[in-house]
């Protein structure tokens, strides 16, 4: 029997339109619900604190690993910002890419240049923080192992605030869907 490969799903939101219709409806939502998004602005706040507090740990392994790298990861990655990363920048009033990294799943991210990524690291797809590579975790485990366990707590911390957020979010915003 001959089994079929499903080609890959084309990026959530892929095309200018699409991109700018979900922000603008996150925007709007956030607008008419604001009284009632606590939890989902808590749980933002501490996800933007927990990511600062490993950025630094980030950047120190990124600059003797990255400059060098034979085989970068963002040249590979097949990488987009879910419903959660946008609901995250929206929600913290960050700065939102123009578009989507890739727009079909044959692209390059757009936003790699000359000397890395080109978008803030607050303000980049959950997934490009959470993957640490082969050559950074094994650097990190040996050299620092506390360390290591650290930036695993941060990122399971971070997770959950990220399940609480949406959470939060759905739970404001029902009264709007009354029908569901
Ligand atoms: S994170 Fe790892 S794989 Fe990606 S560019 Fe840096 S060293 Fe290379
Ligand atoms: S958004 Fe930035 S970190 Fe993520 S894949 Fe693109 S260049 Fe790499």
């Amino acid at each position: 029997m001959k089994i079929k490969n499903t080609p890959p799903a084309l990026p959530l939101w892929h095309s200018p339109s699409l991109w700018s219709e979900a922000n603008n409806t996150i925007a709007e939502l956030i607008d008419k619900n604001l009284e009632n998004l606590n939890q989902a602005i808590m749980a933002a706040h501490e996800i933007e604190k927990n990511l600062n507090s490993i950025f630094p740990v980030v950047n120190r392994l990124c600059m003797p690993t990255c400059p060098m790298c034979p085989d970068p990861c963002c040249l590979n990655a097949k990488i987009w910002f879910d419903f959660k990363d946008l609901l995250f920048l929206h929600l913290q009033r960050l700065v939102i890419a123009p578009s989507q990294p890739i727009g079909k799943m044959s692209e390059t991210c757009r936003y790699i240049g000359h000397h890395g990524c080109t978008l803030d690291r607050i303000a980049r797809p959950w997934m490009c923080t959470w993957y640490l590579c082969p050559s950074q975790t094994g650097r990190l485990r040996k050299d620092c192992p506390s360390e290591y366990d650290n930036i695993q707590r941060v990122f399971n911390d971070i997770k959950s605030e990220r399940g609480k957020m949406e959470d939060g979010f759905i739970t404001a915003i029902m009264p709007h869907f009354s029908f569901l």
